[in-house]
C-alpha cells in the first residue's frame, strides 16, 4: 500500500529496500520506472494530471527529501525515510556493476552526461556506460533508436520535471530497456558541475 501525500502515492521503503527493487526490475521482463518527486513536483502534479497519472503509474515512486516524509508524517502515516533519487542512483550503480549490467545517461546541457560518464565509470569499475545524449533534442524518435541500439538495461532520464516522467511513460517501452529512473538534476551533480542541493 502506497502513502498518500496530496495525491501522490510514495513507497514506503528504506534505501536498501528501494535499491532491491529497483535491481529487481531490471531483471524482470518489460520497461519498469521509477520516479523520485520532491514537494516542489507533488505541487506540479497538482496542476497537472498527466504528470499525477504518469508519477503514479511509477513501479516505484520515491520521496526525494525531507519535505514529503515530514508531510507524510504530520498526516500521520509516517514514512521510514527519506530515499534521495542520487543516493537511490548510486545504490542502484553499485549493483549494476556488480551485475554487469549497462546504463545510458539521457539528459542536462551538452557535453554533462559524457563528463558525468566518465566520472561513473571511475566511481563504479564494473559498471558499463552504454550511451549518452543530452537533454535539449528536438525529436525523441533518434533518442529513442540510439538508446535501443546501445542495448542500455537501465536508463537515467534526467529532462526535468514532469518532461521526464511524461518522456519515460510515453517512450520508454520503445527504447527496450528494463528500467527508466527520472533523476532532475542528477547528471550536473554526476558531472561535478553543481553541487549536489543541501
Ligand atoms: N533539462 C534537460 N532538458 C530540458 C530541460 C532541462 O535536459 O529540456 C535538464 C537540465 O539541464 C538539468 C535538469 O534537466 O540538468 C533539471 O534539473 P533541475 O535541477 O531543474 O530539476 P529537478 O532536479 O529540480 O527536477
Amino acid at each position: 500500500m502506497r502513502i498518500d501525500v496530496l495525491g501522490v502515492g510514495f513507497d514506503n521503503l528504506t534505501m536498501t529496500e528501494a535499491v532491491s527493487r529497483g535491481a529487481a526490475l531490471l531483471e524482470e521482463p518489460g520497461c519498469h520506472y521509477v520516479v523520485t518527486p520532491n514537494p516542489e513536483i507533488v505541487e506540479v502534479c497538482r496542476e497537472n494530471p498527466a504528470a499525477m497519472r504518469a508519477v503514479n503509474g511509477a513501479d516505484l515512486v520515491l520521496p526525494d527529501g525531507i519535505g514529503v516524509v515530514k508531510g507524510a508524517a504530520m498526516l500521520g502515516t509516517p514514512l521510514k525515510e527519506k530515499t534521495p533519487g542520487i543516493e537511490f542512483a548510486a545504490g542502484l550503480m553499485g549493483k549494476m556493476a556488480e551485475t554487469g549490467k549497462s546504463l545510458y545517461l539521457l539528459g542536462a546541457k551538452p557535453g554533462v552526461a559524457e563528463a558525468a560518464a566518465e566520472r561513473l565509470q571511475a566511481q563504479y569499475p564494473g559498471l558499463k556506460i552504454a550511451g549518452t545524449h543530452d537533454g535539449y533534442f528536438k525529436e525523441d524518435a533518434p533518442v529513442v533508436e540510439a538508446i535501443r541500439e546501445s542495448g542500455a538495461d537501465c536508463v537515467f532520464v534526467c529532462l526535468g520535471a514532469p518532461k521526464q516522467e511524461l518522456w519515460m511513460v510515453e517512450h520508454g517501452p520503445a527504447t527496450g530497456a528494463h528500467l527508466m529512473v527520472g533523476l532532475g538534476g542528477s547528471l550536473d551533480v554526476f558531472a561535478g558541475v553543481v553541487e549536489r542541493a543541501p
